[in-house]
């Protein structure tokens, strides 16, 4: 790569926003660069590689709906993707649409300078490259830098310490090894079934318990595709329609719990159990708002949980005492019968916190586990984590860093005040990681094409959120959340998995309300944003 290549677009990441934009960049027949840190495209999914991997959201639903053709010819043989053949979709999307020509792989942005004489981006790569570009998109995901906690003698270890994000690519074989994991978020509860089977022997550490629900995988039904296919654009729109932009296409109730007899709460919530998936905290329409549906759910999970666990202790060490779906909802495999196989130990790090980790293991306040293999399921830094490890500098050189200092704030969750032509595709402050991802990358994709579209066509230099408009879109989002339960716990939505970070409720509830509001404000010719 030349030294000084100029663009009108930039694009930071090639996962699925990443792809998606240049695709439409290339439409609008601007010349566009996207920088990827991996060896391929796929984000997510090309770096979580982990053991048991793979999507919660149904198949026909976490797929791209832009071209009817590959919606319609691509075959999902099961209700949830693996990994792999997310990755495979993935690869093929790219090859399909040849946009390999235009991803720098294996390259890492550092910094971008935001030029006011030039209103454009200057943009500093780990390889020594500088490029610039007129509009920045930061399509670098939400969940997406690892975290990894400080813990004292990490590098002491005689052993391999992986994180579930940074996987090896080579594939990890367990058999024999006595594994540590810390962590049971998501990733951690897909891997603990999977690492349990294979290794002599695993040792949990968890420090909160999860409220976690089966999957209920299986293969794809192929009556239900061929309905779905046949008016996918409906099915898609339909989905568009639901808070969560609908991450199954079974449709929630529309009552609450405490609108039937307790019988009748326990039958429908059974059913959905047995549904699986999402589809279950769809039981009462207001388990995330109403604090009564809320427990009358949890309480049932909670006794499924002292079923399915035979020892007591063991299932009351599991057991949450938070709000249910407070913390992001995990959906499971196996996960709560792992803990009846006798090579699985479940370490409470909540009563004896970590101390350090040893040449040969992990030791807590009260005990030493001895250990051949860590592994750290100990998530991300969540919505804000990717853009702040680059030096993002906008106007007069004031960094995201310090405009971010107490808490991300942006307009719309696309455009920070200060940072003329910089968009952030799913960032804080719209519903994101509220919702089918897929969807949501979509409309964001869609807005920001047509925003530099309107732009290119007026001849405008640049675009830029106002400090006002900024200011009412965070007080809406913390009106929002505050409505809601999903601030009643620690959750990494608030930032609570970060030490030091802002406690700030990151994403925006409600995708249609959003939607309505970005092509209100495109109505009234980008109201809040300054064109010049
Ligand atoms: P996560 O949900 O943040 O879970 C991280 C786990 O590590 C939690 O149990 C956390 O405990 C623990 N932890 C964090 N820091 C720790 C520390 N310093 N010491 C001890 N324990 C620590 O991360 P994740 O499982 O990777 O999932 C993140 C998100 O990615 C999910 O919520 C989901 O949105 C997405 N995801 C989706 C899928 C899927 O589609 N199936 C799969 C994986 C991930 P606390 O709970 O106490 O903080």
């Amino acid at each position: 790569m030349s030294a000084t290549e100029n663009f009108a677009v930039i694009i930071v990441g090639a996962g699925i926003s990443g792809m998606y934009m240049l695709y439409r960049m290339r439409k609008l027949g601007l010349s566009v660069r996207v920088i990827e840190a991996g060896s391929g495209v796929g984000g997510t999914w090309y770096w979580n590689r982990y053991p048991g991997a793979r999507c919660d959201t149904d198949t026909l639903e976490y797929s791209y709906s832009f071209d009817e053709d590959l919606q319609q010819e691509w075959e999902w043989p099961e209700r949830y993707p693996t990994q792999p053949e997310i990755l495979k979709y993935l690869n093929h999307v790219a090859d399909r649409f040849d946009l390999r020509r235009d991803i720098t792989f294996d390259t890492r942005v550092e910094a971008a300078l935001y030029d006011e004489a030039t209103s454009r981006w200057q943009i500093a790569t780990d390889d020594g490259a500088e490029l610039s570009a007129q509009f920045l998109v930061m399509a670098t995901g939400s969940i997406s830098a690892p975290n990894i906690p400080a813990i004292e003698g990490m590098n002491n270890f005689n052993g391999p310490v992986y994180h579930t994000a940074r996987w090896p690519h080579e594939g990890v074989d367990f058999s024999g090894w006595r594994v540590g994991i810390v962590g049971t978020g998501s990733s951690a509860v897909q891997a603990i079934p999977v690492i349990a089977e294979q290794a002599a022997h695993l040792t949990v550490f968890q420090r909160a318990p999860q409220w976690s629900v089966p999957a209920h995988n299986r293969p794809s039904d192929p009556k239900m595709v061929a309905e779905i296919k046949a008016d996918y654009a409906g099915f898609r729109a339909r989905n568009r329609l639901q808070s969560g932009a609908q991450l199954s296409h079974i449709p929630a109730n529309d009552f609450s719990a405490t609108e039937i007899s307790a019988e009748e709460q326990q039958h429908i919530l059974e059913e959905r159990w047995q549904l699986g998936g999402f589809p279950f905290f769809g039981a009462f329409n207001d388990i995330t708002v109403n604090p009564e549906s809320n427990k009358v759910t949890a309480d049932f999970v909670r006794a499924k949980i002292h079923d399915i666990v035979k020892d007591p202790k063991v299932a009351e060490m599991l057991t949450p005492d938070y709000t249910i779906h407070c913390k992001r909802p995990v959906l499971d495999s196996g996960y709560f019968e792992t803990y009846n196989r006798s090579n699985v130990l479940l370490v409470d790090i909540n009563a004896a916190p970590i101390e350090e980790i040893t040449p040969t293991g992990i030791r807590t306040d009260d005990a030493d586990y001895d250990l051949d293999l860590i592994v750290l399921a100990t998530g991300f830094d969540a919505m804000t984590g990717a853009l702040l490890r680059i030096d993002i500098r906008g106007r007069h050189g004031r960094t995201l860093r310090e405009e971010w200092a107490h808490g991300p704030v942006n307009y719309l969750g696309l455009q920070v005040s200060g940072f003329p032509n910089l968009f952030t595709i799913t960032g804080p402050g719209s519903p994101s990681v509220l919702t089918n991802m897929m969807v949501a990358i979509e409309q964001h994709v869609e807005w920001v094409t047509d925003c530099i579209g309107f732009m290119v066509e007026n001849d405008h230099a640049s675009i830029e959120a106002t400090e006002a408009a900024q200011e009412a879109w965070v007080a809406h989002v913390n009106e929002v959340a505050d409505q809601t339960l999903w601030v009643s716990c620690q959750n990494w939505y608030q930032g609570h998995n970060i030490p030091g970070k802002p406690r700030v409720f990151m994403p925006l509830p409600g995708f249609p309300p959003y939607v309505e509001k970005c092509e209100e404000v495109v109505a009234k010719g980008y109201e809040g944003f300054v064109l010049s």
